[in-house]
C-alpha cells in the first residue's frame, strides 16, 4: 500500500450515511429523535469487521449527541453461550463506547413476537408447514423461476392457531412444523418467498431458560426488535437489502389498524468490511479455536479484537482505522498494512522506549574497569518530552543482537565488525578488536574497546559514528520471552478459493517463540497489555502469561523504517 494512501484525509466530507441522517433530521422525521443501535448475535467474538460497525453505529450517536443500544440479536439457542456475551460487552466498552441504558436482548421481545405471530395468522399472513427443510429448498423455486406453494398453504385461520398453540406446546419434534409468513411464492425476491419465521429447537435458552421450544427467526426478529426499542436508523450490512421488503413487510402488518408509532426504523445498508490475510467468518474462527489452531479467540494472531487487544493494538488505533476505512456502498478489500498503520501511529505518540536484546550475544568491553556500574541517562519518548528521561545500567559486559556482528562485515555494514565502530545508545562509542567462537564456530563473545570521551556531555560526546546499537547490561538484565508473529495465512484471501479449504493456507511460521530474550532491568514489573517500543526493533505487549520478573512480550508491529529512526545518542 503507498503511503499516500495511508495518509489522513483533510478535511473528510461526513459518509453517506450521516447524509441520510441530515436528511431525515431536516424533514422533521421520527420527532427529530436519532437512536442506532449494534445487535451482535452472540455465537462467537467480535472481530475487526463489528469494531467497524460499533464505529459507525455508537459514532453516529456521539455525532448526534444520541444515542446507541447494544442488543443481543439471542434467536438460537443452539449456537449461543454467556462467554460470548461478556467478552462482546468487554470488548464494546474497551473501544471506549458505552450503551443507552441496559443491555437489550431479542429474547425480551419474544411474548410480543409470539402475539404479532398470532396477529399474522388471524389476518390469513402466516400458516403452519409440515414440509421438511429438503421439501421446502425444492419447493422454493430459483431467482428467475417461481416457487410451488406448500400443500398446507391454504390451512384455516383457526387450524393454524391451533398448530402454532400446539408447537409452542412442545407437542412437535424438531423439524415436524414450522410457522412461515404467506406472501408470495412467485417474488422475484427469493426472501419474499413465504419465508419461515419460527421453528421448533428443543433446547433451553440462555435467558428465557424452558419456556419456549419455538424460536423466532432473525428474519422476523431484527426488524422489529428494532421497532420496538424505536430504532431510528437500523444501519446493517449489504447482505441485508435484500431483506428489506420483508422487515418492511412484516411491520405492515403488524402495524395495520394500529395508530401511526412515533418511530419507524429506517434501514441503511454499507459494505462490510474484508481485511486481507485472514478470515472473519465466526463460523471459521470457531474453527480455528476448536481445532487448536490458535491458543484461543484471543491469539494474538486472531482478527478478533480480542486478540488485537493481546496483541497490542489501542482502542485508538482501531477507532483510527475505522475512520480511515470509511463507509462504502461497494465491497472491497482492506490492506492489512493500514491496521498496522494506524496503531503505529497511536504507538509513536505514547509507548515508552525501551533497549530489549532478542537473540543475545556477549560483548565485553576490555578496557572498562570491573566492578564499575554507571546509571545512563536516556529519553523515554523523543516524540513526548513530558515522558521524561531515565537512568539504565551500564558495565563492563553487555548483550547485543546476535546480527549486529558480523565476523567478516560487508561494505556498508554500519554495525559491529573487527575494527569497526559504533555507538551503543545513550553510552560510549566501542570499536570491536576481537572475537570468541565455539567449536561449532559459533562467536560466543565480542571484544571492544570504549572512548571515555564519548559519554554525552564529554569532549567526543559529538563525535559521529554510522551506527547505534540497542544493549542491555549483562550484570542487570532479566530474562524473558519474546512471541513473534506473522500472518495467520500465507493467502490475501484464504476463504476465497472454490474447493480449497481456508485453513490449507495457514502460514506454518505464523508463531515464533524466543525464550532467551535480555530486558533492561526496569521491565521487571511490567504489567498485562503495557505497551513498549524496543528500541530498533517495534512495538510490543505485555502479554497476560507474564510473571513478575519473567516477562512475556508480544510483537505488535515494527517499526515502520528500523533504520532512519536511529540516529545517533
Ligand atoms: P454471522 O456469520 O454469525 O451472521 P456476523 O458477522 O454477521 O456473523 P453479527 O453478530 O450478526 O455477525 O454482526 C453484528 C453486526 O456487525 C451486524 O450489524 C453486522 O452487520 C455487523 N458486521 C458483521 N461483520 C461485519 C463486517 N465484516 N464489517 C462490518 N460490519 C460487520
Ligand atoms: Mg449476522
Amino acid at each position: 500500500m503507498s503511503k499516500e494512501a495511508l495518509e489522513p484525509v483533510e478535511g473528510e466530507v461526513k459518509n453517506f450515511i450521516y447524509q441520510e441522517i441530515d436528511k431525515d433530521l431536516a424533514e422533521g422525521k421520527n420527532g427529530k429523535k436519532i437512536l442506532t443501535r449494534f445487535p451482535p448475535e452472540p455465537n462467537g467474538y467480535l472481530h475487526i469487521g463489528h469494531a467497524k460497525s460499533i464505529c459507525l453505529n455508537f459514532g453516529i450517536a456521539e455525532y448526534y449527541n444520541a444515542a446507541c443500544n447494544l442488543r443481543f440479536d439471542d434467536t438460537n439457542p443452539v449456537k449461543e453461550e454467556i462467554e460470548y456475551i461478556e467478552s462482546i460487552e468487554e470488548d464494546v466498552r474497551w473501544l471506549g463506547f458505552n450503551w443507552q441504558g441496559d443491555v437489550k436482548y431479542a429474547s425480551d421481545y419474544f411474548d410480543q413476537l409470539y402475539e404479532w405471530a398470532i396477529k399474522l395468522i388471524k389476518k390469513g399472513k402466516a400458516y403452519v408447514c409440515d414440509l421438511t427443510p429438503e421439501e421446502i429448498a425444492a419447493q422454493k423455486g430459483t431467482p428467475t423461476e417461481p416457487g410451488k406453494d406448500s400443500p398446507y398453504r391454504n390451512r384455516s385461520v383457526a387450524e393454524n392457531l391451533d398448530l402454532f398453540e400446539r408447537m409452542k406446546n412442545g407437542e412437535f419434534k424438531e423439524g415436524e412444523k414450522i410457522l412461515r409468513a404467506k406472501i408470495d411464492m412467485a417474488s422475484p425476491n427469493m426472501h419474499m418467498r413465504d419465508p419461515i419465521m419460527y421453528r421448533i429447537i428443543h433446547k433451553p435458552h440462555h435467558r428465557t431458560g424452558d419456556k419456549w421450544c419455538i424460536y423466532p427467526m432473525y428474519d422476523y426478529t431484527h426488524g422489529q426488535s428494532d421497532f420496538i426499542e424505536e430504532i431510528t436508523h437500523s444501519i446493517c450490512t449489504l447482505e441485508f437489502e435484500v431483506h428489506r421488503p420483508l422487515y418492511n413487510w412484516f411491520l405492515d402488518q403488524i402495524l395495520e389498524g394500529e395508530p401511526v408509532p412515533p418511530v419507524r426504523p429506517r434501514q441503511i445498508e454499507f459494505a462490510r468490511l474484508n481485511l486481507n490475510y485472514t478470515v472473519m467468518s465466526k463460523r471459521k474462527l470457531l474453527e480455528l479455536v476448536q481445532k487448536g489452531i490458535v491458543s484461543g479467540w484471543d491469539d494474538p494472531r486472531m482478527p478478533t479484537i480480542s486478540g488485537l487487544r493481546r496483541r497490542g493494538f489501542t482502542p485508538e488505533s482501531i477507532r483510527l482505522f475505522a475512520e480511515k476505512v470509511g463507509v462504502a456502498r461497494r465491497d472491497n478489500v482492506i490492506d492489512v498494512a493500514l491496521l498496522e498503520y494506524c496503531i503505529r501511529e497511536d504507538l509513536n505518540k505514547r509507548a515508552m522506549r525501551v533497549n530489549a536484546v532478542l537473540d543475545p550475544i556477549k560483548l565485553i568491553i576490555t578496557n572498562y574497569p570491573e566492578d564499575q556500574v554507571e546509571m545512563m541517562k536516556t529519553t523515554n519518548n523523543p516524540e513526548d518530552e513530558t515522558m521524561g528521561i531515565r537512568e539504565v545500567p551500564f558495565c563492563r559486559e553487555v548483550f547485543i543482537e546476535r546480527d549486529d556482528f558480523m565476523e567478516e562485515p560487508p561494505k556498508k555494514f554500519f554495525r559491529l565488525g573487527p575494527g569497526l565502530e559504533v555507538r551503543l545508545k545513550s553510552a560510549y562509542i566501542i570499536k570491536c578488536d576481537g572475537f570468541k567462537k565455539d567449536e561449532q564456530g559459533n562467536v560466543t563473545e565480542v571484544y571492544c574497546t570504549y572512548d571515555p570521551e564519548t559519554k554525552s556531555g564529554m569532549p567526543q560526546s559529538e563525535r559521529k559514528v554510522k551506527g547505534t546499537l540497542h544493549w542491555v547490561s549483562a550484570r542487570h538484565c532479566i530474562d524473558g520471552e519474546v512471541r513473534l508473529y506473522d500472518r495467520l495465512f500465507m493467502d490475501e484471501e484464504p476463504d476465497g478459493h472454490k474447493d480449497v479449504d481456508f485453513k490449507e493456507f495457514l502460514n506454518p511460521d505464523s508463531l515464533k517463540v524466543l525464550s532467551h530474550c535480555k530486558f533492561e532491568p526496569g521491565l521487571a514489573d511490567v504489567k498485562p497489555l503495557d505497551k513498549f517500543q524496543f528500541q530498533r526493533l517495534g512495538y510490543f505487549c505485555v502479554d497476560s502469561d507474564s510473571a513478575p520478573g519473567k516477562p512475556v512480550f508480544n510483537k505488535t508491529v515494527g517499526l515502520k523504517d528500523s533504520w532512519s529512526k536511529i540516529t545517533s545518542k
